[in-house]
């Protein structure tokens, strides 16, 4: 620590390292000192250097290094493990880009190296924090539908999986731990220590042979919470990122630009539908509303964080190091979590329900 601020370096300069890097030198100046970089890659290396970053020439140089506190691990996901626990037995603390790794047992050696070396371990779930995920925190939190009873959560694209490491098991690719490790995480911060009952899930290879291109899950929480969550690579019209259903009301929030509403019942006596035809029949259960018994209300507000502001993760950490606070992401949370995708996965490949807690 020099004059107040924690020194930082980034391993793996790719694109979420020379983000987190961006992060450090220009948003949080008033903490961090930033000293430099690792990569495996000369070409990156140079592609720091060019950028004003200076790239340590081994692994070795940079974790030896005192005036480094804490080290970001931005590497693929089946090289976190190791590092992690390079680093903290360098006497840093650590800051491992999710997913922290790809089964228990690992994780349980990265947790034992934090707690044998006592420095702080902690995953960048980001998506903690996204505004989206952040309405509905407050639609759910704020009982705003009544009693909701099942959320679906939807991340859609077209491309396929990008045709670098993510593309290949061992590198930890595939999008149940890329994507799914966010949209799996928010479910289990959401409903805190409510259980999770049962879990299944479906895997897609359709882009894909070697891992997942995609995948749906199904969990039933203890209180009768259904929550779907679900990634597509080939959607090339795309559902809408969240669709909630409570007993009085329905919301959705269709794109990241937070379009969408709530529609709410203003009138649950008022049941005199006039049959409609549908298809080559006639409905009366499935007759639109009138007007006079809904009400329409924008959803609620939240406060949108972009990379311009300090995000709450970071700032944290900081107050952690600081020791004025906890850590956000807990390694119980982690273990929960990892737990979890591991029953996804055998779900998947058994076809079979698995009951979870
Ligand atoms: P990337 O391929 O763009 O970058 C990875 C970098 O790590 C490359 O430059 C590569 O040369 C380097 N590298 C590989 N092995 C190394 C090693 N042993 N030592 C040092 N450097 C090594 O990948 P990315 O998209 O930046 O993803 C990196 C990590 O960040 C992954 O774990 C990914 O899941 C995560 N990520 C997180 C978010 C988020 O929002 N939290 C977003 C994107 C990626």
């Amino acid at each position: 620590m020099n004059n107040g601020k924690f020194g930082a370096a980034v391993i793996g300069y790719g694109g979420m390292g020379s983000w987190h890097v961006r992060k450090m030198r220009q948003q949080m100046t008033d903490d961090v000192e930033f000293i430099g970089i690792y990569d495996i890659n000369p070409v990156r290396a140079e592609a720091a250097e060019a950028d004003g970053v200076h790239a340590f020439p081994s692994r070795e140089a940079l974790l030896s290094d005192d005036r480094i506190d804490f080290v970001v691990v931005a590497t693929p996901n089946n090289f976190h493990r190791e590092i992690v626990i390079d680093a903290l037995a360098h006497g840093k603390h650590v800051i491992s880009e999710k997913p922290v790794t790809t089964s228990s047992a690992e994780l349980e050696k990265m947790i034992a190296a934090s707690k044998q070396y006592n420095r702080i371990f902690t995953v960048h779930q980001n998506r903690r924090w996204d505004p989206d995920f952040l309405t509905i925190r407050k639609i759910y939190d704020g009982n705003m539908l009544g009693r909701i009873f099942r959320i679906e959560s939807r991340v859609h694209g077209s491309r396929g999986v990008p045709g670098d490491w993510r593309n290949h098991k061992q590198f930890g690719g595939g999008m149940v731990l890329d994507w799914g490790i966010h949209i799996i995480d928010q479910p289990l911060t959401l409903m805190g220590d409510t259980k999770i009952k049962s879990v299944y899930a479906i895997t897609d290879y359709i882009t894909t042979d070697d891992c997942d291109d995609g995948f749906k899950l199904e969990l039933k929480f203890e209180n009768g919470l259904e929550y779907h969550a679900e990634v597509g690579t080939s959607n090339f019209i795309e559902m809408p990122r969240w669709y909630v259903l409570g007993e009085n009301g329905s919301a959705i929030i269709r794109n990241w630009d937070l379009e969408g509403e709530i529609v709410m019942v203003s009138d649950w006596e008022n049941r005199d539908a006039v049959p409609i035809q549908a298809g080559v029949g006639l409905t009366k259960t499935m007759a639109p509303r009138t007007d006079d018994t809904i009400r329409k209300y924008p959803l609620p507000h939240v406060e949108n964080k972009g990379f311009d502001d300090r995000s709450e993760f970071y700032r944290n950490f900081i107050a952690t190091l600081r020791g004025e606070e906890t850590q956000h992401v807990t390694h119980d949370q982690q273990r929960r979590l990892i737990r979890l995708v591991e029953a996804l996965f055998t779900s998947a490949e058994e076809n079979k329900v698995v009951y979870f807690e």
